[in-house]
């Protein structure tokens, strides 16, 4: 087949114009029997669930613009490669934790993949009140895999200078993260947006010296410590989950980054969630065992990152850095034990300056979260933003003086 002009999809052009996939033909039979509907609720790209009476798929299209925009931002297709790329690279590091991938088309700048037909978006989850046994466990391993296995604690320095290139090129999705996350929320910048009764909070952030020095030193930790291949993305709404399991998509930001880059602004999600529920409990109060559960579950998510990054440390140890032989005269592992908490503890502190910087750009900045924008009331919104912001500034403040998860599970309790 020759490779054709890129084109964007629709329900209407896909059957005959993916009909001719292999896999796609295996999978759901002649393409006159599917039934083809657009889903895409995120910000950037087309998302089609394809099915038939064989069963489903996913194809997930990249746009040359930003959705949420339109056509006056263009957005390179190739991120479409790099989520491609990230995808592959968390399914062999944590197997079972991404939808399986089955075909990519870098021309079209399209991915087809598993369909999960019995998963929701965990941040719609918590918003309803639902609880998911394991999840923090899951997301905790999820991130200690990666982005251990990602790092020059576990690959061979070719390799991962390798890929690091390969990733270095996904320039305009890192300009993103870069001008709407560390940047733009503090300033009056063209795109921000927030709920008018937080006038006075956002001038005393904007007039905070220190926070917006601290946003710039994590900016500079993103762009310039290459540490890991990063998720990018990692938010409650790359997140789906079922009864029994979560799997983590969406990697289109994928670029190598400090390791407390994806972990803090999963827990940030979190404590955003647990801040919101007043805004979505059925009567005042309900909601207070679900906040219980939710911050059990960041308690959780914490440890586990811990606890398997600890395992992982003394078990595939395999990159050029910290190597065991280093250690050797110490006897017992002990200098290599040292390093290992002095690492998490960089990681630690990295993690909740990200935490924090993240609550400022989703209240103030283009990109917000449906658990804060949902709420109708504007008064009981504005309190939860409020007390959000509040929280983000004393993380990414005092990251150098919190010194574990239920200091910031306490903090958030006596915030929200
Ligand atoms: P974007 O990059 O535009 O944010 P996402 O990858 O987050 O796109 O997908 C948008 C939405 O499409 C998700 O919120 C989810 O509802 C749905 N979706 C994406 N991938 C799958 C999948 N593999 N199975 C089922 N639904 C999916
Ligand atoms: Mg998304
Ligand atoms: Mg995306
Ligand atoms: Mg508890």
């Amino acid at each position: 087949m020759a490779i054709a002009e890129y084109q964007a999809l629709t329900p209407q052009t896909l059957p005959q114009r993916l009909g001719g996939v292999a896999v796609l033909r295996d999978r759901l039979g002649d393409a006159a029997g599917w039934q083809v509907r657009e889903v895409g609720d995120g910000n950037l790209n087309l998302v089609f669930i394809v099915q038939s009476p064989l069963g489903g798929v996913v194809v997930k299209q990249a746009l040359p613009y930003v959705r949420l925009v339109g056509e006056s931002w263009p957005l390179p297709l190739r991120r479409s490669f790099f989520e491609y790329n990230a995808l592959i690279r968390h399914q062999a590091r944590d197997p079972g934790s991404v939808p399986e991938v089955y075909h990519f088309d870098e021309a079209q700048a399209l991915v087809v993949m598993e369909y999960l037909g019995q998963h929701v978006i965990l941040r719609q989850s918590l918003m309803a009140g639902r609880r998911h046994e394991g999840l923090g466990q899951m997301l905790g391993r999820f991130c200690a895999r990666t982005l251990f296995r990602g790092s020059d604690l576990s690959m061979k320095a070719a390799a991962r200078k390798q890929d690091l290139a390969l990733f270095a090129a996904n320039i305009e999705l890192c300009d993103i993260t870069e001008s709407l996350v560390f940047t733009d929320p503090y300033f009056d910048a063209a795109l921000n947006r927030y709920t008018p009764q937080l006038a006075p909070v956002v001038a005393r952030l904007r007039a905070d010296v220190d926070l917006k020095i601290a946003a710039q030193h994590l900016k500079m930790a993103f762009a310039n410590n290459a540490e890991t291949l990063l998720h990018g993305d990692l938010h409650t709404g790359s997140v789906m989950v079922s009864d029994s399991e979560a799997r983590v998509i969406d990697p289109e930001f994928a670029t190598y980054g400090p390791i407390g880059f994806d972990v803090g602004m999963l827990i940030s999600n979190f404590l955003m969630a647990y801040l919101a529920q007043p805004g979505h409990g059925e009567a005042p109060g309900a909601r207070a065992g679900y906040q219980d559960w939710i911050l059990a579950e960041v308690e959780t998510l914490w440890q586990t990152f811990e606890a398997e990054f600890t395992h992982l440390w003394r078990t595939e140890r395999s990159g050029m850095l910290y190597p065991a032989t280093l250690f050797e005269d110490q006897g017992h592992g002990y200098g290599a034990e040292q390093a290992r908490l002095e690492r998490l503890a960089a990681i630690w502190r990295d993690a909740l300056g990200f935490c924090g910087i993240e609550m400022h750009r989703r209240i103030l900045g283009l990109a917000h979260i449906a658990e804060f924008d949902r709420i109708g009331d504007d008064a009981t919104r504005a309190r939860a933003e409020a007390q959000a912001l509040m929280l983000g500034r004393t993380l990414a403040l005092a990251r150098g003086q919190i010194t574990g998860i239920g200091q910031v599970t306490a903090l958030t309790r006596a915030t929200g």
